[in-house]
């Protein structure tokens, strides 16, 4: 039952270091779609762990693939063949079009090791302070170089010297990169997030990922893709990228590829994918078999279960509703995004909304401190579709009505 005020419990931890503002519930176990708080008061979960849990909680047939793993082995390390690897990549490159992979833990994690491959496809062709073209509110990880490739100047704040070689442009416009590009020699990649996630649900246009593309292959730069949250299923097509027709060089993946399981995933095309050798790069739990495991099963029961269409239809519909009922309310600036991956944009910052709707059973988040950002794991059904919008809706038109 929902009867039960939430209580306050983010006193409760004086030994964790205090990095988060949290929002002042413990989450203790999940079903489908719906979680539960350590006081027993449920919740719908449209954030899926901002972008992971994409078969939601407890799934029947993720859970005991998991629980065969364990019995079996859980790590073994890069100094061995490790046989999942080879099964997800195989899956990765029939699915990405692309050709070979490499496995991490995190977003980050792929990240940095996209900066390392644009770097090193510089040096090996010469170029002995290469650059990478990044973007304007772009984020991609809190590590020192994925900070310094991230456009958001209050992240960086106390972390300087940021890493150099990096050139900002703005998001969807391709005189301007070029202009910033102009005559430049050591320009090496192009990194992106085909739709920024933190940076307030950003999509870049079609016409322009395929402009960005032609100057990419012209120019002899890596299209680099960071389709950590935008990727596996959450837009309806298996990665962002693809509903322009575009192939890029590199794309990073982690977030939703594991449905919770830590995982992150470096994908690279014919140009980019013997740029590594041994001892280039590594990391002692990338790759290893649970997380390899998990990566395996949620792509199958993806694919058996018709995810990405459903994520597709269940995205158009969520947007009707939201464009019908908050789409000419002069408080929303605008409603963004695709698939499963939603942003609703107010004319103030609306922080506030992230407790108000956990009060009321729904979990979601705000990014860029103005936009509502909607998540859901992918198997949500229309039913709980409409119960998010019945939710949010009224705490929206109430949050706007206040002064
Ligand atoms: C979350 C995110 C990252 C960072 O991933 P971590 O696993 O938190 O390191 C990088 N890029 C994008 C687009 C993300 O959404």
């Amino acid at each position: 039952m929902n009867a039960a005020a939430p209580q306050l419990i983010e006193a409760s931890s004086p030994h964790v270091m205090n990095t988060y503002g949290r929002v002042p519930i413990a989450l203790s176990h999940g079903q489908g779609c719906r979680v539960w708080d350590i006081n027993g008061k449920s919740y719908l979960d449209a954030l899926a762990g901002i972008a992971v849990n994409t078969l939601g909680h407890n799934h029947p047939r993720l859970v005991p693939a998991l629980q065969d793993q364990l019995t079996k082995i859980i790590h073994s390390c890069n100094y061995y063949h490790v046989p999942g690897q080879e099964q997800l990549a195989t899956k990765l490159v029939e699915l990405s079009g692309m050709s070979n992979v490499f496995f991490c833990s995190t977003g980050l994690e792929a990240n940095e090791a996209v900066l390392k491959l644009a770097r090193k496809f510089g040096h090996d062709k010469g170029i002995e302070n290469p650059q990478i073209v990044v973007y304007e509110r772009a984020f991609h990880g809190r590590s020192i170089a994925t900070l310094s490739a991230t456009g958001n100047e209050k992240l960086q704040k106390g972390f300087g010297p940021m890493v150099p070689g990096f050139i900002r442009v703005p998001l969807n416009d391709i005189e301007a990169l070029k202009k910033a590009t102009a005559g430049n020699p050591n320009v090496v990649a192009v990194f992106f997030e085909t739709i920024q996630g933190e940076g307030g649900i950003n999509p870049m246009r079609a016409e322009y990922l395929r402009a960005v593309r032609e100057l990419c292959t012209e120019r002899d730069w890596l299209l680099c893709i960071d389709e950590v949250q935008s990727g596996m299923g959450r837009t309806g097509k298996w990665f962002a990228h693809q509903w322009a027709g575009i192939k890029p060089d590199v794309m990073a993946l982690a977030k939703g590829l594991g449905s919770g399981v830590p995982i992150g995933a470096v994908v690279a095309g014919p140009k980019a994918a013997n740029i590594f050798q041994p001892g280039n790069h590594g990391t002692t739990f990338g790759g290893n078999p649970l997380a390899m495991r998990a990566g395996v099963e949620t792509l199958r029961i993806m694919e058996e279960d018709g995810l990405l269409d459903h994520a597709a239809k269940l995205g158009a519909h969520v947007r009707a509703v939201l464009d019908r009922e908050l789409g000419s309310h002069p408080g929303v600036k605008d409603i963004r995004g695709q698939g499963l991956m939603i942003g609703i944009e107010l004319s103030k910052p609306c922080g506030a909304l992230i407790n108000r709707a956990a009060e009321a059973g729904l979990l979601i988040s705000v990014t860029a401190d103005s936009v509502i950002r909607l998540l859901p794991p992918l198997i949500m059904t229309q039913a709980e579709a409409d119960e998010m919008l019945g939710l949010l809706l009224p705490l929206v038109r109430q949050f706007l009505a206040e002064a």
